[in-house]
């Protein structure tokens, strides 16, 4: 093995720059040349490619984002499209590619693997969507940002008196929203995997006012059936009853900007390290990442369109975490007291 290329794909993540350093210094050292394709599939596609230095990854591991880009190519999943990418990496002599990304990414990767090129994925996903890995590249950094925009939130909801509804990325996986509603001890969590009717909501706002709460907080995933702006909309017509003004935050894209965490930066490099390895020793076809928590891999083929669900345990824990002493009777009508 000679020549490799390494591309970031899909949503950016912080740590996927530690990802990218990690697999070219992990290469350069056993004699592998390394080429950066910019923007995905995309720079695949339109002969985007150029060698990467030492240098050229130095400075970054510690920023968020991916230095050599990231863009969505949905004709990526047609066959000439795909062969035409595979050209312009043989036309260079590249032998091998890694792919840092997420789901969808990981498919594109399994695709090119299926025609024959060697190729090894590394999961880098805020959403923590990938079948196979504990948690991948992105999810902890993002994680601290929704929780820190929480406290934050927390904090002004209970100088006023008002609840607070906050809607976190994660498409149509609800990892982000449970882990960051347990963490920062919401009173409501809304999940893609599990909703929650908006009147038991009601409930759940009403028993936090009436066991003394100063504030409420309730985390919706952007891909719950209710999310932030549908929840709004349902509490226009019944804030009268809940005890607190409402308010909503979208956090949105601030999640993905973040520096990354310790966790990520080191995640990134064993990552990054252990798919050199398997380069090396020819086990291609395969997704790197945290599994078990050891740094492992699992073959493409096994999780390539596969999603991974989230442990309601955990929903039911941070409900309990949450369980009110006072349980609000009948009908009553709470009126905001500032
Ligand atoms: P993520 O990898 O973060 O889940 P996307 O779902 O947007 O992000 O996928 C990133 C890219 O992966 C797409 O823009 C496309 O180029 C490629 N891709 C997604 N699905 C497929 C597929 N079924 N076949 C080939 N390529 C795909």
């Amino acid at each position: 093995m000679k020549k490799i290329a390494v591309l970031t794909s899909g949503g950016n993540a912080p740590g996927m720059n530690a990802a990218i350093r990690a697999v070219t210094r992990a290469a350069l050292a056993e004699g592998i040349d390394v080429y950066g394709v910019r923007q995905g599939y995309r720079g695949l596609v339109e002969d985007d490619i150029e060698p990467l230095s030492s240098s050229a990854v130095g400075g970054i591991c510690h920023t968020g984002g991916t230095v050599l880009g990231s863009a969505r190519c949905p004709e990526f999943s047609e066959l000439e499209i795909r062969k035409r990418a595979l050209e312009n990496l043989s036309r260079k002599g590249i032998e091998a590619l890694i792919v840092i990304g997420g789901n969808g990414s990981q498919t594109g990767s399994h695709a090119l693997h299926e025609m024959g090129f060697p190729v090894v994925g590394i999961a880098s996903t805020i959403d923590n969507d990938l079948a196979g890995p504990d948690i991948t590249i992105g999810v902890d950094s993002a994680l601290n940002v929704a929780l820190e925009a929480i406290d934050r939130l927390k904090t002004t909801g209970a100088s006023h008196r008002f609840a607070f509804l906050v809607e976190v990325m994660g498409r149509n996986c609800g990892y982000l929203a449970l882990m960051s509603g347990l963490a920062g001890g919401a009173e409501a969590i809304l999940l893609p995997e599990k909703d929650m009717e908006l009147e038991d909501l009601v409930i759940k706002l009403k028993e936090a006012a009436l066991n003394k709460k100063t504030t409420a907080l309730v985390v919706v995933a952007e891909g719950a059936k209710n999310n932030a702006s549908a929840c709004m909309e349902y509490f226009r017509a019944h804030g009268e009853r809940l005890g607190y003004q409402l308010r909503a935050t979208v956090l949105g894209h601030i999640q993905r900007g973040a520096a990354p965490s310790a966790f990520d930066r080191v995640l990134a490099a064993r990552c990054g390290g252990k798919a050199i390895q398997l380069l090396l020793e020819g086990q291609t076809g395969s997704l790197v990442g945290l599994m078990k928590g050891e740094i492992g891999a699992v073959p493409l083929n096994e999780i390539a369109g596969k999603t991974k669900g989230v442990d309601l345990q955990l929903l039911h824990l941070a409900e309990q975490l949450n369980c009110p002493t006072v349980k609000p009777e009948g009908d009553f009508v709470l009126v905001p007291k500032f």
